[in-house]
């Protein structure tokens, strides 16, 4: 789920160029006397679409001709010179994305209550989006221009929804043709560029898991090291999503997608010396299993899409620890009793670790798994939790304060997918609530 990460697109409108939205006082364009609402049209003569293209045309470059549409309509021509790796001060409007014309069966889209925020409708597939914020595209519809700008631009990595490399299956899964399900082309074009790509797979059972998915993984592997690594999520359905083409994930399927995979990832293991295909945490979480160790995910390659994320919270959690104890014996630990929320999968992971926390810290933090109401089908990651989700565990919540998934928030304000603003969550709860990540978690002790 990326829908954070853009600009609800449905309201906004192109123009020729990029709007500024914010100047750095004393900054060099501030100097230039550019202001929010100026709209710079070229660089040295090249057009400027949005902010990667003013990234791009101004790298590097000492001198610049720089040709502007101030916000009265009067037009500019800046001749500018600056030194080297001098910033120009600027903030730009947010890039608007391009939209896919696929019909994929489990798209999330599909599984939105109707009162959903608008940015959660946005199907967005757009190879700018996947290279700042690793959001993935299906490559279907990507034009000769965007291609050449990935391989001009260097907009290296990006992240590509393969979900199958038989494309009869892939065709059957986007709702295209074949034709534009094959991808082969243009992944090669991409990685004799020196494109690097991370790939994922969407697994729906009984469609493209079993000897499909060993297959896909397999195909992928052959382009390794360019093909960096395969994230193998698991459908998630919603209430409100009843294509019965679609099968519900569960227990057993994730059981045995475990044990498949780790065979495969045994043999590229020893082949190219990464794991190479990664499960979804909730794959584990869902079987029982315990997730693996930090070793088996590297340098975590696709942490953001829920692969070693729980790992990766363990370490964080015990290098906090560790660090409360050097502390305690020096200056002791604010004592604190509040209650935690999160996704019912990874309650219990929370659990476990905060309740020797508390044992070891003289704390009390009391953990909820909520279900989540809001989406309800198989939706349990914290991330996707609403207000009304939180709202609903009123009777439970104990102690000084609540505390909510930071990434249940849009990104930089204070709003929950169904629309609740935090300020409103706290009144109706009666006390206060910090939406937290580890980092805010720790600055609770310290
Ligand atoms: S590519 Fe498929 S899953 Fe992604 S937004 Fe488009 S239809 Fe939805």
């Amino acid at each position: 789920m990326y829908e954070f990460a853009v600009a609800p697109a449905v309201t906004q409108i192109r123009r020729r160029g990029v709007v500024i939205t914010e100047v750095t006082p004393e900054s060099l364009a501030a100097e230039l006397e550019l202001e929010a609402g100026d709209r710079i049209l070229r660089i040295n003569g090249r057009a400027v679409r949005d902010y990667l293209d003013f990234r791009f045309q101004t790298g590097g470059e000492t001198e610049l001709i720089m040709e502007v549409r101030k916000q009265s309509g009067e037009e500019w021509e800046l001749d500018i010179e600056r030194g080297e790796g001098e910033d120009f001060g600027l903030g730009f409007e947010q890039i608007v994305p391009r939209q896919c014309a696929n019909e994929c069966l489990f798209c999330f889209c599909k599984g939105n209550p109707d009162d959903a925020r608008p940015s959660l409708f946005i199907r967005d597939e757009d190879i700018r989006l996947s290279f700042l914020y690793g959001n993935y595209t299906t490559l279907t519809s990507i034009t000769e221009d965007e291609m050449a700008r990935v391989i001009d631009q260097r907009l290296t990595p990006q992240y590509v929804s393969v979900h199958a490399t038989d494309w009869d299956i892939r065709a059957y899964l986007l709702g295209i043709d074949k034709e534009r399900a094959d991808i082969s082309g243009k992944i090669r074009r991409m990685i004799d560029a020196g494109i690097e790509i991370h790939a994922q797979v969407v697994l729906c059972p009984g469609i493209n898991d079993g000897e499909v998915l060993k297959k896909t993984v397999e195909d992928l592997s052959a382009f390794h090291p360019m093909i960096k690594s395969v994230a193998i999520v698991p459908l998630g359905l919603t209430r409100y999503n009843t294509d019965t083409r679609l099968t519900a994930v569960s227990p057993e399927f994730c059981v045995r997608t475990i044990d498949e995979v780790s065979q495969i990832q045994e043999a590229y293991q020893q082949r190219l010396g990464t794991n190479f295909a990664f499960l979804g945490d909730e794959i584990y979480l869902k079987a029982g299993k315990k997730v693996p160790t930090r070793k088996h995910y590297g340098d975590y390659p696709q942490i953001e899409d829920g692969i070693g994320m729980v790992t990766s919270f363990q370490q964080e959690f015990d290098a906090l620890v560790r660090k409360l104890r050097r502390r305690k014996l020096k200056a002791g630990i604010p004592q604190v009793e509040a209650t935690v929320m999160t996704g019912s999968l990874f309650a219990p992971v929370l659990k476990a670790r905060l309740e020797k926390f508390n044992a070891e810290f003289g704390s009390k933090l009391h953990v909820i798994g909520l279900e989540n109401q809001y989406f309800g089908g198989d939706v349990s990651v914290a991330g996707l939790l609403t207000g009304r989700d939180f709202l609903g565990a009123k009777e439970q919540i104990r102690g000084d304060l609540a505390i909510i998934p930071a990434s249940s928030l849009k990104s930089g304000e204070s709003i929950m997918l169904d629309g609740m603003r935090l300020e409103d969550l706290e009144k109706e709860l009666g006390l206060p609530v910090h939406a937290m990540d580890m980092r805010g978690f720790s600055e609770l002790f310290m």
